[in-house]
């Protein structure tokens, strides 16, 4: 990264930290700042060596210009690369700092904003984390962290893209930081050792207890995550990067595109951290009648930074489509009374028949009396005749 320290003309004067400040912040190791931030929570998978932090330099502008003429995030970027005439294709990303506040701080494209407000290992975090790809993390709720935010953003407080609402330790010279990347999120950037991922996409009928070791101790052998179904499940203790979470707590996650979402255990009083003792998935009544995955928080060993979760699966013991399913009875009847109607139509079709056959054969026997009638007639007529003769 390319780090870039930059005033205005009328800011010149305004005591700023030495370039050393930044270094230490950004790029030395074993000073608590985004290098060794980055270290750790990628799992020893990406550093900031390398990077580079460019001396205080005047642009030619005055503040209140520069907030004038530089509308955008993107823009205000642009003028610390312009002042500097930085090769950008040398960096992964560029930050961008004011020696005021310059508001929005925040990421845009291969860049991050940064003023004094935003120099601390909590905002770069996230910052950088965006320049990485990184997407925010939610909760399962629909509160609104801000007006322009999406329901449920921000509020996974264990993940650092969730900052402006994590939980953070605090740094003598840096102010806020952490907390860790969480599992999802971690995959997502292929950086976690598969070795250190138990996996089990399909659990039908299975169960198995098995022990995880806290995120934040890939020091300690064994599995850092479980993967069943498409749950992520992580342990978190209350040190390093995490020093600012409640307290340990296995967490639950699930993916949802680019977002990771965190499962609650009380979706009422938000709570998003499991502790022993609780189970994640059905109630009692719905795993005995539908069977489904249940996780069990089984307990945690905080000497050696490990958590015990056992999961069970049982198969749902009704058959998908059959007629013990519930809305097949609805069918069922449905069908019955089909049945029955249809039987009904056909036996009224038959009687309409059969009277049309009735009616027919009393029409043809009406016709053949008719006739008869006439010839009685004709023959009355002749009889009539030979009788008028003989008078
Ligand atoms: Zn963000």
């Amino acid at each position: 990264m390319a780090i870039l320290l930059c005033k205005f003309t009328d800011t010149e004067n305004i005591s700023s930290p030495p370039k050393s400040f930044f270094e230490n912040l950004f790029v030395n190791r074993g000073t608590g700042g985004l290098n060794d931030y980055w270290s750790d929570s990628s799992q020893g998978n990406i550093d900031l060596n390398g990077s580079q932090v460019f001396d205080w330099k005047v642009s030619d502008q005055t503040l209140a210009e520069f907030l004038q003429d530089r509308p955008t995030r993107w823009d205000k970027i642009v003028t610390a690369i312009s002042t500097f005439a930085l090769d950008t294709s040398k960096y992964a990303g560029v930050v961008a700092i004011y020696n005021v506040n310059v508001k929005d701080g925040g990421n845009s494209g291969i860049g991050v904003l940064a003023g004094p407000v935003d120099w601390n290992v909590t905002f770069l975090g996230h910052e950088t984390g965006h320049v990485f790809g990184l997407q925010h993390s939610f909760d399962q709720s629909t509160r609104l962290k801000e007006t322009w935010s999406s329901p449920g953003e921000y509020y996974d407080m264990y993940d650092i893209m969730s900052a402006m609402n994590v939980y953070t330790g605090n740094h003598p010279q840096f102010g806020s930081y952490g907390p860790l990347l969480n599992a999802p999120n971690l995959e997502r950037m292929s950086w976690l050792d598969p070795s250190r991922v138990w996996t089990q996409i399909n659990p039908n009928n299975s169960s198995r207890t098995l022990d995880v070791v806290s995120l934040g101790h890939r020091e300690i052998p064994g599995y850092q995550v479980i993967k069943i179904a498409d749950l992520y499940i992580e342990f978190r203790t209350q040190d390093k990067w995490d020093i600012g979470i409640n307290r340990p707590a296995i967490l639950i996650h699930k993916m949802a595109g680019a977002n990771s979402v965190i499962m609650a255990s009380d979706k009422t009083y938000f709570i998003n951290d499991w502790q022993p003792g609780q189970i994640y998935g059905p109630s009692d009544a719905e795993w005995m009648i539908h069977g489904g995955l249940r996780i069990y928080i089984d307990s945690f060993d905080l000497v050696n930074n490990k958590a015990r979760i056992s999961f069970s699966h049982r198969p749902d013991p009704v058959p998908p489509d059959g007629p013990n399913q519930p809305d097949w009875h609805i069918y069922e009847r449905f069908l019955r009374d089909y049945t029955v109607v249809e039987r009904e139509v056909s036996q009224l079709h038959k009687e309409i028949f059969n009277t049309t056959k009735e009616v027919f054969e009393a029409r043809k026997e009406l016709l053949q009396t008719r006739q008869e009638l006439l010839t009685i007639n004709t023959e009355l007529s002749e009889i009539k005749g030979l009788v008028q003769k003989r008078k």
